[in-house]
């Protein structure tokens, strides 16, 4: 799709679909500050914006860009997840990591709060009830959830 279909595309996801009562509608959009983003952005309020970086300069290069987007238009952004942060060894649950770390200044962290680390888990690959056999991933999806979501 290019950006004016997708803008189209936003714009009736948005505008024509009777989304009924919801606590919540998630919208996951790929990187960048294309018409899809501000499409949504100038059509709905938007509670917040969640970033989802992987340890890679590229990715935080085009967070930082979503960053300063959403700050021109007015999008509160409550913090950002560092997605396939690590990989736990099979044998002995050592943590390796995948990436090389990024360097702060060139990091998304020194300007929003990483809420949580999530590691590359090959069996979510497989997942086919949405139940995740991973007690700790389990525990870090839960803090996300309550990091994101008001209380009730
Ligand atoms: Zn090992």
């Amino acid at each position: 799709m290019d950006g004016t279909t997708l803008g189209m595309f936003m714009r009736h996801l948005a505008l024509d679909v009777e989304w009924g009562d919801l606590d919540f509608l998630v919208v996951d959009l790929p990187p960048g500050t294309g018409e899809a983003q501000k499409v949504l952005v100038s059509t709905l309020v938007i509670t917040g914006a969640l970033l989802v970086v992987t340890p890679q300069e590229l990715a935080h290069l085009d967070a930082r860009k979503a960053i300063a987007m959403f700050r021109r238009m007015n999008v509160p952004i409550i913090g950002a997840v560092e997605n396939m942060s690590w990989v736990a060894c099979a044998s002995c649950g050592e943590r390796i990591a995948l990436f090389p770390a990024v360097a702060m200044e060139r990091s998304i962290w020194n300007e929003v709060e990483r809420l949580v680390s999530l590691p590359l888990i090959p069996a979510l690959a497989t997942v086919q009830s949405g139940a995740i056999a991973d007690a700790d991933a389990d525990a870090t999806f839960d803090r996300l959830a309550a990091r994101v979501s008001p209380t009730p």
